[in-house]
């Protein structure tokens, strides 16, 4: 069985969040693989270092803003992504808004499980499936992908 990928994000008003939310979770999260937005994946690889935490097995993306919720969109349609932990900021505009929007179409169409707010990871985390080998259903768009193109369509 391949080691599954959990996917942190933190907008800059939730990261303290999402490190508390980390450090609680740590003997559960040490059995898989993370990758993080650069400046969240910093933040988690110090909290657990101080913690004494070794081995550790964390992937830092570029930071969100310069690409880092694009590389991460990239693993969700690889689909290497078991689940995502993305604590976005409702109260605060990001200069990557495009970015965050795609990202939480991608996770959404991939139809991986992602939490938003931290009462849904504690759902997630503790959640029996989480354990399991969890077959993830993806809609199959062969019908989109074999759809019939007309002749102004297919000219441009
Ligand atoms: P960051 O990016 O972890 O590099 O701060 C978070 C984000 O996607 O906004």
């Amino acid at each position: 069985m391949r080691i599954r990928t959990i996917a942190l994000v933190a907008h800059d008003n939730c990261k303290r969040d999402l490190i508390e939310w980390v450090r609680f979770n740590r003997g559960t999260l040490e059995k898989y693989r993370l990758v993080c937005t650069g400046t969240t994946g910093r933040l988690v690889q110090e909290a657990l270092e101080e913690d004494g935490q070794k081995d550790l097995n964390i992937t830092r993306l570029k930071s969100g803003p310069l690409g880092g919720d694009q590389q991460l969109g990239a693993l969700i349609a690889e689909e290497v992504i078991d689940m995502i932990v993305f604590f976005w900021d409702p109260m605060q505009p990001q200069p990557h808004d495009v970015d965050v929007k795609a990202l939480l179409r991608i996770s959404n169409l991939y139809n991986v499980p992602t939490a938003y707010n931290r009462s849904t990871a504690d759902f997630l985390i503790s959640s029996p499936l989480f354990k399991e080998d969890y077959d993830r259903k993806i809609r199959d768009y062969s019908g989109y992908l074999n759809r019939e193109l007309n002749e102004a369509t297919s000219q441009n």
